[in-house]
């Protein structure tokens, strides 16, 4: 008998992030692999920038508060 070896099931890494502009303290959401900058929706600061895989967050201007999906 043939041993059948587990099969993980890949699931998307990716998901909804909100965050918290710290410059004007809105939310906004971002993918977590936006591939373009992600700027906020009121003052147009950059919140993320793209990176080869997952978007980079700018720790410095924006706060991740919650993870969505
Ligand atoms: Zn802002």
């Amino acid at each position: 008998m043939v041993k059948k070896r587990k099969i993980l099931i890949p699931q998307p890494k990716s998901r909804f992030l909100k965050v918290v502009c710290k410059v004007c303290g809105a939310e906004n959401i971002v993918f977590s692999h936006a591939t373009f900058p992600v700027r906020c929706k009121v003052c147009g600061t950059i919140l993320a920038r793209p990176t080869g895989g997952k978007a980079q967050i700018l720790r410095d201007r924006a706060e991740i508060v919650a993870e969505l999906g």
